[in-house]
């Protein structure tokens, strides 16, 4: 098929002293080849850890106890640490909210792309260097011979988010998983990031996973949306669908608080309330606390994932005469 990225039935718990927090709850979705998807959701839904799981870089507490992740055909649940670290930066390469995370302050930005290139790959320093140079300026940077002698703290956010754009690029990767790349950026810089992303995946046709918050975000560069909450996915459907016909109240409410210029409302409405605390809500819907339709059934049945047509799926009572979908656990999995 054309997927590049399967996570089917994938659960991630941390194992803490207060006992096994489950932090991504049994969620399935495809990336295909050349597709930029977002992932949404409030913080501490779930959204970071499943981009993690995926790369292999879930902190010490974490462990994927179930489901699969295959990229390319591959298992990257069964690989080993050795084979993970041949395809991160190669095959698959991640960029955070923060550069400073990714880059190393001590260091020239020459050297750090020439040795991001050189991990993966056999060429000579001069090769390598031209690849940095060429990088630099497909990510929209002048003078890039010589940025390369610059060191990070020289630049300011918006180039440093660039610069670590070509460094994820260098080697260029099938698949970029993005966290919240613009979030720390002010409004003009976010807007030029998200172009160049797009004009990336349009130019390189890398299938990009995007991670955000914020819906005006994924309107901006994404084909497909997947909604989290609290560990579970609860919507998913194709961009222009999500924004004509949202489904799912939770949704819903992340519409409502996503600024509409045209209309020069200037209070945002918000959804009261939380996401729960991971593990902390035993039975019924993991919305429940918050949703104004919520009926006596949601506080003791968990929902199914309900297919409205082929490509959008949602994970409430609402919309219970619809069928279930098939990739759901109560289908697939004991
Ligand atoms: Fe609201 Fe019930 Fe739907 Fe959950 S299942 S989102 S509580 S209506
Ligand atoms: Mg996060």
């Amino acid at each position: 098929s054309q997927d590049i990225l399967h996570v089917q039935g994938l659960r991630t718990s941390f194992f803490t002293d207060d006992g096994i927090v489950p932090a991504v709850d049994d969620i399935s979705f495809t990336i295909q080849k050349g597709e930029v998807l977002g992932i949404v959701g409030e913080s501490g839904c779930g959204k970071s850890v499943t981009s993690l799981s995926i790369m292999g870089l879930l902190p010490q507490a974490g462990k994927i106890i179930g489901g699969e992740i295959t990229f390319e055909g591959e298992s990257l649940t069964k690989a080993n640490e050795k084979r993970m670290r041949s395809i991160r930066g190669n095959d698959m390469a991640m960029i955070f909210q923060e550069p400073m995370t990714s880059l190393n302050p001590l260091f020239k930005i020459g050297n750090q792309l020439t040795e991001a290139i050189r991990t993966h790959r056999s060429c000579t320093k001069d090769q390598a260097k031209k690849r940095a140079i060429e990088m630099l300026e497909l990510v929209g940077l002048p003078r890039a011979e010589q940025l390369l002698n610059e060191y990070p703290h020289q630049l300011s956010g918006g180039m440093r988010q660039r610069v670590m754009i070509a460094m994820s690029m260098i080697c260029d990767p099938k698949l970029l998983i993005a966290d919240e790349p613009t979030t720390a950026l002010d409004v003009t810089i976010q807007k030029q990031i998200l172009q160049l992303m797009k004009e990336l995946n349009h130019k390189l046709h890398t299938s990009i996973m995007m991670i955000t918050h914020d819906l005006g975000v994924v309107a901006e560069v994404c084909d497909r949306v997947v909604v989290m909450y609290a560990g579970k996915i609860v919507e998913e459907a194709p961009v222009r669908t999500l924004f004509k016909e949202a489904l799912h109240p939770y949704t819903q409410g992340l519409l409502a608080s996503v600024p509409d210029i045209r209309s020069k409302q200037e209070r945002l409405q918000s959804i009261p309330g939380n996401v729960p605390k991971p593990g902390s809500i035993k039975q019924g819907c993991r919305f429940a606390a918050r949703c104004s339709h919520a009926m006596d059934r949601c506080h003791v049945e968990d929902p199914s994932l309900y297919t409205r047509d082929e490509n959008h799926h949602v994970r409430c009572f609402l919309y219970d005469s619809q069928t279930k979908k098939e990739a759901d656990h109560e289908t697939t999995s004991t």
